[in-house]
């Protein structure tokens, strides 16, 4: 997706004081409905959504989460060894939590299912968030931070950490979100359940013809697979259409989606938002500052984005000892990547 630098392609600058529209899910007709709630059902009855929102009402990821990330925990961070799995009796409550799901989520008005399924993803987790129910409050692994001594850590983190461990790379704006750090948390919920944070090319097809709205752009953050925003190719757009539209969700559906290297069509995230015109909300992501700290191109150069074969079983797999070996739910959960060229 080629752009011209300093071109904007979405039609208004990010406004933080714009109020939308706000429905209910009680609010739709019949048929949409019940459509979107079996969809989010859906979604919600997988082992790893379970697991994903357990992890933010116990209040720390498990360490093998957190470091299945571009941005793991640095240094000798208390996570790896304070938290290998879940406290007891969150499984529980997130199930329980996602029972009564339908009762308290809202929606801009003009969304799409597959938008609307990704809001909705990430708004369970801020509730989840804001009800503060964490069991790590007061042992201050969240609020670990190297010695100042370590200036490479302190010239990069001047403010010390995020006020969460549960962060996507890319979605850490929490100053202009509307819901502040549990934004952050819902980022990263979408990003574990679902594969990605799920974005959309809001470019008009007006101005420019090779705009395509009916595009799914998926930008995620683990190990070991590029930082690069991708786009779904169609057969990947329509097993998920699938997955949420279908009555019995077919066992052998894959969440989250994973990307490889089909997945041709990428835009850098390190290009501003209103150049590239691939996201779903304007406050998603700052442009990033001129320092170039944070613009991994300079160092990807060419050939060198191919990353090796890797065949890894995701860490998720871990978390209910019950389950065979990299099966969780209805969930295969090993990763291949091929000579995947930046994936
Ligand atoms: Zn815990």
């Amino acid at each position: 997706m080629e752009q011209q630098l300093g071109e904007s392609v979405v039609a208004a600058p990010f406004d933080k004081n714009v109020v939308f529209q706000q429905l209910s899910i009680g609010d739709l007709d019949g048929e949409h409905r019940q459509l979107l709630v079996r969809a989010i059902s859906s979604i919600l009855s997988t082992e790893l959504a379970e697991t994903t929102y357990a992890q933010i009402i116990d209040g720390l990821p498990i360490a093998d989460v957190a470091y299945d990330s571009h941005n793991p925990p640095y240094g000798a961070h208390p996570v790896d060894e304070a938290h290998g799995e879940l406290c007891p009796g969150m499984i529980d409550k997130a199930r329980g939590f996602c029972r009564e799901f339908n009762r308290t989520l809202t929606f801009n008005s003009q969304t799409r299912l597959i938008e609307m399924i990704a809001v909705a993803v990430q708004q369970i987790a801020v509730i989840l968030f804001e009800l503060d129910t964490s069991l790590h409050k007061d042992d201050g692994i969240v609020d670990w931070a190297p010695p100042k001594s370590d200036e490479w850590y302190w010239g990069r983190h001047p403010s010390g950490p995020l006020p969460t461990l549960f962060h996507h790379s890319w979605y850490q704006d929490y100053d202009q979100y509307p819901r502040g750090v549990a934004d952050i948390v819902g980022y990263w919920a979408e990003d574990r359940i679902l594969g990605g944070v799920v974005l959309f090319d809001r470019r008009d097809p007006e101005v420019k013809p090779d705009a395509d709205p009916n595009a799914v752009y998926f930008h995620w953050d683990w190990e070991e697979v590029t930082y690069r925003i991708y786009r779904l190719l169609p057969k990947q757009r329509q097993a998920l259409l699938d997955f949420l539209l279908a009555d019995d969700p077919p066992f052998l559906m894959s969440l989250p989606i994973l990307g490889d290297q089909d997945n041709r069509d990428r835009v850098d995230p390190e290009d501003p938002i209103q150049q590239t015109g691939i996201y779903r909300d304007l406050w998603e992501r700052k442009e990033l500052p001129l320092d170039g700290q944070h613009d991994k191109r300079v160092a990807r150069k060419g050939n060198e984005d191919i990353l090796p074969m890797t065949t890894r079983t995701k860490p998720w797999s871990k978390l209910e000892p019950s389950q065979p070996a990299a099966v969780i739910g209805n969930s295969t959960r090993i990763l291949t990547v091929k000579d995947a060229d930046g994936l």
